[in-house]
C-alpha cells in the first residue's frame, strides 16, 4: 500500500480550520493524513468576540471545540504550541515533541500592534483572545463598581471614561457596544443609588485617520457618525496617540483624556511562525506565490493573516477572515494539486461584501457591492454570522441568548 502523505497545520483559526475541512474527502479516500495543531483546543469565532467583551454572549458563544468540529473525519487535532519548523529537515516541534510533514500549511494569525507607541502595550486592553474579553467586560463592570462610592467627580469621571483607540470594525463595533453597555449598567443598576451621576461616563473614539470604516462607501461612513453620535461617544479623528500612560492617553495636538479603560484596535502585525530558516518576508508577513506557496519552499502553504500574496492593487488583502476563508480553498487544492503533480491554482479575491454591527438593531455593510444600513442590515449581519458556525448546537445557543437579549438586560455578575 502506498505511504500515505501527512499534511501539517499550523493554526486552527479562520485559514487552518477551512484548509482542514476542505483536505477531509481526501482524508477519507486514504490519500492523506492531516494534523491540525492550535493554541487552543477551540476555534475562536473573533467577529462576534466584542459581544463578549460587552456582556451581550456569553463566554462559550464564539468558542467551537475543533475536536467537535473534526469529529469523526480522521483529521488529527493537537492542542500545543509548534515552537520550531525545520523547512530543510521537513519537521517540526510541537512543544518539544517532534513531527514530520510532507506537506506543511502555516496558518498562525496576526497578534496587535502597538507602533512603538510609548505605553500603549502596558497600558491598553485589547481583543484577541476568549480571556482578553472576559477580562474586558469584568474591568467594564469594575469601573462601575469603584466609582459608585467616589465622592469626586473628577475621579468618578476617569474611572468612568471609556477610550478606543482605532476607527476600523474592531474599534468602531466595540465603541458602539459599549456604548450601550455602559448606558443599560448606568441607567439599570447605578442610576439614583450610588453616586455615579447622568454626565459621569463618557465614550471616545480616536482614530489617526480623519475618516472611520475607510474600507466603506462615504454614504456609510456618514451614517456610522450619526449612529455613533446617537450612542453618545464622542470623536476624535485625525488625532494620532502620542503616548499611553497608566490612567491617561495622550494625542496629537496636545490632547490629553484620564482615562481608567483604554482599548486599542488601531491594527495588527503577523504571528510569525517559528522557521529555523531564513523566509522571503514583505511588509512584516511571510511572502507566499499567487499558489500560496512560500517563495523558495513549494511543499509549504500560507494563507491568512500571516501571508502575504500580491493583490491586483499591490497593496495585499485584508486582514479579514473572508480572505483567509478563500485562500484555504485554494491551499487545500493546491496541496493535493502538488501530490498529484498536477498544476495548481491561482488566489483570486472576491469579496462577498462587509458587515460593520454598530450595537443593537443597527448595522452597516455592503453586499455584493451594494451599501446598506440600518436594522435589516443588522438582521442579515446577525444571520450570515450565525451559518458561519459548524454546529446547530452553537447556532442554537447564540440564536437563544440573541433573542433573550432582546427581553432582558445583561447579567453583570463578575466571575472573577
Ligand atoms: C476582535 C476581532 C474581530 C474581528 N472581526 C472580524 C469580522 O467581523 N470579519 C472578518 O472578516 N474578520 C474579523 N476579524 C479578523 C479575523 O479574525 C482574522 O482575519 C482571521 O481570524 C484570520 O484567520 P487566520 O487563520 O489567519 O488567523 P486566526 O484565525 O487568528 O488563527 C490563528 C491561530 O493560530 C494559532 N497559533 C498561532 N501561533 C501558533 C503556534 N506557534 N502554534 C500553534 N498554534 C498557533 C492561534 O492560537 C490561532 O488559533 C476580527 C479579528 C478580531 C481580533
Amino acid at each position: 500500500m502506498m505511504k500515505k502523505s501527512h499534511v501539517v497545520i499550523v493554526g486552527g483559526g479562520f485559514g487552518g480550520v477551512y484548509t482542514a475541512q476542505m483536505l477531509v474527502p481526501f482524508v477519507k479516500q486514504g490519500l492523506i493524513e492531516v494534523t491540525l495543531i492550535n493554541k487552543t483546543n477551540y476555534f475562536l469565532f473573533t467577529p462576534l468576540l466584542h459581544e463578549v467583551a460587552t456582556g451581550g454572549l456569553g463566554s462559550y458563544s464564539t468558542t467551537e471545540s475543533l475536536r467537535e468540529i473534526f469529529k469523526g473525519t480522521g483529521v488529527r487535532i493537537i492542542q500545543g504550541v509548534v515552537d520550531a519548523i525545520h523547512l530543510a529537515d521537513k519537521n517540526l516541534s510541537v512543544d518539544g515533541h517532534m513531527m514530520s510533514y510532507d506537506r506543511l500549511v502555516v496558518a498562525t494569525g496576526a497578534q496587535t500592534n502597538y507602533y512603538n507607541i510609548p505605553g500603549a502595550q502596558e497600558y491598553t486592553r485589547v481583543l484577541k483572545t476568549l480571556s482578553d474579553a472576559l477580562s474586558i467586560r469584568e474591568e467594564i463592570i469594575d469601573a462601575f463598581e469603584d466609582a459608585a462610592c467616589m465622592e469626586d467627580t473628577l475621579e468618578r469621571k476617569k474611572q468612568l471614561t471609556f477610550v478606543v483607540v482605532g476607527g476600523g470594525a474592531t474599534g468602531v463595533e466595540m465603541v458602539s457596544e459599549l456604548a450601550e453597555f455602559t448606558c443599560e449598567l448606568y441607567t439599570r443598576h447605578f442610576k439614583g443609588s450610588t453616586r455615579i451621576e447622568e454626565g459621569d461616563y463618557s465614550l471616545h473614539l480616536l482614530n489617526t485617520g480623519p475618516e472611520l470604516l475607510s474600507m466603506l462607501p462615504l454614504s456609510l461612513r456618514i451614517q456610522t457618525k450619526k449612529r455613533l453620535d446617537v450612542l453618545g461617544v464622542v470623536l476624535h479623528l485625525g488625532m494620532p496617540v502620542t503616548e499611553v500612560q497608566k490612567d491617561k492617553i495622550l494625542f496629537s495636538p496636545n490632547e490629553m483624556l484620564s482615562a481608567r479603560f483604554i482599548f486599542w484596535s488601531a491594527g495588527v502585525t503577523p504571528i510569525l511562525p517559528p522557521f529555523k530558516e531564513e523566509v522571503l518576508m514583505a511588509m512584516g508577513h511571510v511572502k507566499v506565490t499567487k499558489e500560496l506557496a512560500l517563495v523558495e519552499h513549494a511543499d509549504v502553504f500560507g494563507l491568512g493573516d500571516v501571508a502575504l500574496v500580491e493583490s491586483p492593487d499591490g497593496k495585499g488583502y485584508p486582514t479579514v477572515a473572508q480572505v483567509a476563508v478563500q485562500q484555504a480553498e485554494v491551499v487545500a487544492y493546491n496541496i493535493i494539486a502538488s501530490l498529484k503533480n498536477r498544476p495548481l491554482k491561482a488566489f483570486t479575491y472576491a469579496s462577498k461584501g462587509t458587515l460593520v454591527s454598530l450595537g443593537q438593531w443597527y448595522a452597516v455593510g455592503t453586499i455584493f457591492g451594494m451599501a446598506f444600513s440600518g436594522r435589516l442590515m443588522w438582521w442579515i449581519w446577525r444571520t450570515v454570522y450565525l451559518f458561519k458556525f459548524n454546529s446547530w448546537n452553537k447556532r442554537w445557543g447564540i440564536m437563544f441568548e440573541w433573542t433573550r437579549a432582546l427581553f432582558f438586560p445583561r447579567d453583570i455578575t463578575k466571575l472573577r
